[in-house]
């Protein structure tokens, strides 16, 4: 027994991403190898923990904490202080404690463990073959949570009552599956059902082996996941892969696929260490990796590109169904074109019924719809496409306290953003905004946010384009709730999503580089070049103005741009052009007449544009399927020539102290390297060489006026591997220190972390 007076005892706190994650349990036994009594519990803020024993011994303890805490808690913070010493007799979990007010970080879903992944495959381990297995290190967490704290009652598992033995192992603190919220069982838990595509169901003891028998004639299934439902079919099987296409309005935007192993995902693609990392990490995006060209995996998944987006199985489901159907799948998003992902039994059943031939469904409710994640490797460091599974509602941590700010977001691959504390909640991928019912995912997620965090927002931020629907959310909000609006321009945004992640403060340089951003001329603007910090911004450089003959019809259609942009630059098109096979009879002409006379000709300064410009001038793409293909088929065309070193000329003149970047000489220069017949891939790589040499001089001219060295590249021109690659060597080259992207996507998934960041700063 110890001494009184050797007795010590010790408040203490911690914050971070320590709930759903076995953090008590791991407590719990931590006290026990330390002989400390006391008691831990959550609230609505933090762990509370209690711990009374010899000083020595608390002291280890409170070490081994940070140390040893389990592979998914995330601690940000442990503060400790001394208490009275009570002579408690054990140490013991006491029940949550609900506090007003508080809020807790939330751990985004994880993949299945490999003890999970163990017991499943093992014939006499009572979860064989049970595809809602989990414990307190993986599974189902923010979709299924409804409310803090983080116990059962508030999560959709609420309405499974625990079996004996399920009821037991939660409530042993020594049990992986303590206090494991979604914890189940055959005898308890949720069960699978198959249907056929008009909702019948189909009696079978063993719904996975019927459906991947089924999947092996062809058909298309929809398989409820944990985030909504996803789209599956024999990524071997073309006939199967066409009628998905047709069905889901989808000609030729790329599906991910889904693969048993990494030993199966290198006999179809190349994989670095990198990329085999994050492909098996807990979140388990998917990945766009090389593609090689002796792959089974159909050419039609991703028509003509080089990278093809895989994922590993994260769930149980996922690993039985891929394991049992013997090959890859095919895992899109269940939805139509641009809806949001499907998430409830019903609604899939109508909303997909047209699409999908038999349904996989279960009756766990999700409560948060919850897309894939898709992300890549570049210069050996993982960035984003889209962040969803895996990483929301995890924040950014901001590196200033915020006032509690709202974000709104922009139009495409939107997200939202609220901001309190040093915390920037981002929220999983939106998608575009284009919808009612894309309106509504956003708005109901957003009362999840706010709910889950306490965040009141006193400040909204929203785009400056007047037509874009989040900020049309922002105006009507403003005013029903009395709040301050500040709309932020798009490009700024993007620049200072770049410098929130890196924790960048002081003026940079900033490049941001997209297809369209409202700019305060009311023109739209994609080539910028800004001396930017968290306050303003000043456009020190950008593209010259070019006219988008059509509007919205020049982005779908390159040509019309490229036809465009020769009117105005005052370049004949010489009928040996392959522009010339886009171009239906007479439309040269209007084209030209509306360039002329400025009739439904938008001008832009985007560099987006320039790249469908160059795709339609070399005769890569002139009309495209989904958003960016032609930018993203140059890319590829480019890759063909990797040792190609020439480019071409632009020239860069003053303009009421703005530098402009004609590219009049780059445009009859490639013209006349078709004509010499140099081939397509040396003038897409030329061209590539191009952008990056613009991108560095421009940036060197800015940097000689301003001493500036620092360089935040964004904007979804970025995504461009080649483009990135070359710029950010370049510039690095050049003395620059440059910063870009890795926890949100630099393309218009970031912008409403710059929002929130811009309007904490310019709130007076
Ligand atoms: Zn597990
Ligand atoms: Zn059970
Ligand atoms: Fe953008």
């Amino acid at each position: 027994m110890t001494k009184v007076q050797d007795l010590s005892n010790a408040h203490i706190s911690v914050r971070g991403a320590v709930q759903g994650v076995g953090f008590r349990p791991f407590v719990y036994q931590l006290a026990a190898r330390h002989n400390l009594r006391g008691w831990v519990c959550n609230t609505s803020g933090d762990v509370k923990i209690e711990a009374e024993g010899e000083p020595k011994d608390i002291e280890a303890f409170q070490k081994d904490l940070r140390k040893l805490a389990p592979p998914m808690a995330h601690i940000e913070d442990i503060t400790v202080t001394a208490g009275k010493p009570a002579n408690y007799g054990s140490f013991e979990i006491r029940p949550s404690i609900p506090e007003k007010g508080k809020y807790q970080l939330i751990s985004p879903d994880i993949a299945t463990c490999p003890q999970c992944l163990h017991e499943i495959f093992d014939p006499f381990d009572r979860r064989y073959y049970y595809p809602f297995t989990n414990c307190t290190n993986c599974g189902p967490r923010f979709t299924i949570i409804e409310d803090i704290p983080y116990d059962r009652a508030n999560t959709t598992m609420k309405n499974f009552e625990m079996c004996p033995e399920c009821r037991a192992e939660y409530e042993d603190p020594g049990n992986r599956r303590f206090h494991a919220q979604p914890n189940a069982c055959p005898v308890c838990g949720p069960q699978l059902e198959l249907m056929d595509g008009s909702g019948c169901p189909i009696s079978c003891d063993e719904p996975i082996l019927e459906a991947s028998k089924l999947l092996k004639k062809g058909i298309i299934l929809a398989v409820k996941g944990l985030g909504g439902f996803l789209l599956a079919c024999d990524a071997a099987n073309e006939t199967a892969i066409k009628n998905l296409r047709e069905r889901k309005h989808r000609p030729a935007k790329p599906f991910a696929v889904i693969v048993a192993s990494l030993i199966d995902a290198r006999k179809h693609c190349e994989i670095s260490d990198e990329e085999a990392k994050l492909l098996s990490s807990p979140a388990s995006p998917i990945v766009l990796v090389k593609w090689k060209t002796e792959s089974t995996i159909n050419k039609t998944v991703a028509p003509g590109l080089k990278y093809l987006g895989i994922m590993l199985p994260y769930t149980p489901l996922h690993h039985l169904l891929i394991r049992t159907f013997g090959r890859q799948l095919i895992m899109t998003s269940g939805n139509i074109s641009e809806e949001p992902i499907v998430k409830d039994n019903d609604e899939a059943l109508k909303r997909l019924g047209g699409i999908a031939d038999y349904f996989l469904l279960h009756n766990r409710d999700i409560y948060a719809r919850y897309d894939d994640s898709v992300m890549l490797v570049e210069a050996g460091k993982p960035r984003f496409a889209r962040r969803a599974r895996g990483f929301a509602p995890y924040p950014v941590k901001l590196s200033f306290q915020s006032k509690q700010i709202l974000g709104c977001g922009a139009e495409e691959k939107n997200t939202f953003c609220l901001a309190r504390d040093n915390y920037a909640f981002i929220s999983q991928h939106i998608g575009d905004m284009e919808n009612a019912e894309t309106l509504e995912h956003y708005v109901n997620t957003l009362e999840l946010y706010k709910k889950l965090f306490k965040i009141k927002p006193e400040i909204i931020a929203c785009d400056m384009h007047p037509e874009y629907l989040p900020t049309k959310y922002a105006k009507e909000l403003a005013e029903k709730e009395k709040l301050k609006l500040i709309p932020v321009q798009h490009h700024h945004a993007h620049i200072a999503s770049c410098m929130a992640e890196n924790c960048l403060t002081d003026k940079v340089i900033g490049v941001a580089l997209d297809g369209t951003g409202y700019g305060t001329d009311g023109k739209i603007w994609g080539g910028e070049f800004l001396v930017a910090d968290f306050k303003g911004f000043e456009r020190a450089a950008h593209l010259e103005y070019l006219p988008l003959p059509g509007g919205a019809q020049a982005i779908k259609k390159p040509y019309r741009t490229t036809a465009g942009y020769l009117a105005a630059l005052g370049i004949p098109v010489s009928n040996d052009l392959p522009l010339t096979h886009y171009l239906p009879e007479g439309e040269l002409e209007i084209i030209q007449e509306q360039v002329k006379k400025s009739i439904n000709a938008p001008l832009t300064s985007s560099l987006g544009r320039l790249f469908d410009a160059a795709a339609a001038l070399i005769g890569v793409r002139g009309v495209i399927d989904y958003e960016a293909q032609a930018a993203i088929d140059l890319e590829t065309c480019a890759a063909d020539a990797p040792d190609e070193s020439k480019d071409y000329p632009f020239t860069i003149i003053e303009e009421n102290g703005i530098s402009i970047i004609k590219v009049r000489d780059m445009i009859t220069d490639i013209i006349k390297d078709i004509n010499d017949k140099i081939s397509k891939e040396a003038v897409a790589a030329r061209f590539h060489n191009t952008i990056a040499r613009l991108i560095t001089e421009v940036c060197r001219d800015i940097s000689n006026k301003t001493g500036l060295k620092k360089i935040a590249l964004s904007g979804g021109v970025f995504q461009n591997r080649i483009l990135f690659r070359k710029s950010a060597r370049m510039l690095e080259e050049a003395g620059f220190e440059v910063y870009t992207h890795h926890q949100v996507p630099c393309n218009d998934g970031g912008i409403s972390l710059g929002q929130v960041t811009i309007a904490h700063f310019n709130e007076r």
